[in-house]
């Protein structure tokens, strides 16, 4: 394959030009109610030129590697025609690597059918755990990806990407009140992952049930400790996208606000992009430019310090690249993206954050949100309310909503150790690419003055 690569890659004569190739393997299984809903399996093969010629991209996608001289030129041809001005690309020293997957048990050596009946049991879990469970949504997904990255620099590396996703989720009923709980997990490291997920299937349904009597919370301004899956969702949503560069360099608001050296928040506060970290889901060697990956502090001690590149936005705006090109698969180009982001641990334990809080709240999990520009709502899975210093009751409907910068200054307490978000079905959309693995995490975190929607009083 490489030489097969490398010499199409010679009949190119742009600037610069890559191809990346990507096989993939994939099954999924999924229940909903007692129906098995979907079930299959697939194999693709597939990649793209691009090439660059005076700032301008030309691009060729393929699915045979027959033609892959001619897909190099047509990308060539097409670069030259948009090419208009002075390319910008960053210098990256040329890399020639080959990263091999383990996984302790294969999941392309198990059958179909075996992954429906585990599956189908964490189904049956959840719809026998209790009459007001109304349905479940129970499922399994795994894609085994090989990417072959070469470019004119002379760069050339093979990767294996394995992924594995279990996610069970119940909804509950009585009368009109209907309430959800869920569980799910995903990682890199093989099947064993999605096995002994019995307890998880259970917890998901108890969950849902026991939410169906807990009260809305009341709506109110309180001061909020977020646990780590949350602190990872809003370092990652409010937060990390505003540290994009290609979002940064359109946008003339958020060239404002973005500004290296500004204090977005306490000492205690920081706020990091790595793709190195082991087994995490945004982890890998290279990006698909080829750049190492490496830890990108976004704001460290409360400076915002750094934000994230490709070649091109790091070219354009004078700052180094950061590995932080990716594409969710050979039909697309690489945008600058997140790895693994998470607000760094602090020194405080749960307790010393709860113990002084009068009235307040503990929200978990995280169901959903939405951002625009600075502006944030998240969706708790569920959340219990803090009384004269002690855990009180289960409460729902608990959504979160603020200025991120304000939100990022209210930040006064964080917990000494980071937790990272299990992972499940779907993953962090931008543009036409969906559902790209990122790692979020963090500690507890306690935040000032949090706007809390629920029911107002
Ligand atoms: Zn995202």
């Amino acid at each position: 394959m490489r030489e097969r690569i490398e010499s199409a890659l010679r009949k190119g004569d742009a600037e610069y030009t890559e191809i990346r190739i990507e096989s993939a393997i994939s099954s999924w299984v999924n229940f909903r109610g007692e129906q098995l809903d979907n079930i299959g399996s697939s194999k693709t093969l597939g990649g793209i030129v691009r090439a660059l010629v005076k700032g301008g991209w030309g691009y060729a996608t393929f699915n045979e590697l027959d033609d892959l001289e001619i897909r190099v030129k047509e990308a060539c041809e097409s670069a030259r025609l948009v090419g208009k001005e002075e390319s910008k690309f960053a210098e990256v020293e040329p890399v020639v690597d080959e990263i091999k997957a383990t996984l302790e048990k294969d999941f392309r050596a198990i059958s179909l059918s075996e992954k429906k009946s585990v599956i189908e049991e964490y189904n049956k879990i959840i719809l026998g755990y209790h009459d007001k469970i109304e349905t479940s949504n129970v499922g399994y997904s795994d894609s085994f990806r090989k990417i072959w990255y070469a470019n004119s620099e002379g760069t050339y590396i093979e990767d294996e990407r394995p992924d594995v996703v279990v996610f069970t989720s119940a909804t509950a009923r009585e009368g009109d009140n209907v309430q959800h709980g869920h569980e799910s997990l995903s990682g890199s490291t093989g099947f064993q992952i999605v096995e002994g997920f019995q307890e998880k299937a259970g917890i998901a349904a108890k969950k849902a049930v026991d939410l169906l009597s807990a009260p809305p919370v009341t709506g109110g301004k309180y001061t909020v400790i977020i646990d780590p899956k949350l602190a990872g969702v809003f370092a990652h949503e409010a937060f990390g996208h505003l540290s994009e560069s290609d979002f940064v360099y359109e946008n003339e608001r958020m060239k404002e606000l973005m500004v290296l050296g500004k204090r977005f928040g306490s000492d205690i506060l920081n706020i990091i992009d790595d793709g190195t970290i082991p087994g995490q889901l945004g982890t890998h060697r290279y990006d698909d430019e080829g750049v190492k990956t490496r830890k990108n502090y976004l704001i460290e001690e409360g400076i915002l310090v750094g934000r994230l590149h490709s070649r091109e936005t790091a070219a354009k705006m004078h700052e180094p690249p950061t590995g932080n090109a990716r594409a969710i698969g050979y039909q697309h180009q690489p945008i600058v993206r997140m790895t693994n982001t998470y607000i760094d641990k602090g020194d405080a334990t749960f307790e010393d954050m709860i113990k002084d809080v009068k009235m307040g709240l503990y929200a978990l999990d995280c169901i959903g949100g939405q951002t625009s520009m600075e502006m944030f709502t998240f969706s708790a899975a569920y959340g219990y309310m803090i009384r004269d210093g002690k855990i009180a009751e289960l409460v729902r409907d608990v959504v979160l909503t603020g200025n991120v910068f304000e939100t990022l200054m209210n930040i006064d307490m964080l917990d000494n150790a980071v937790k990272w978000a299990p992972g499940g079905p779907g993953g962090c959309g931008k543009g036409a690419q969906q559902g790209l693995r990122t790692g979020l995490g963090g500690p507890h975190v306690r935040i000032q003055n949090v706007i809390v929607g629920g029911r107002q009083q």
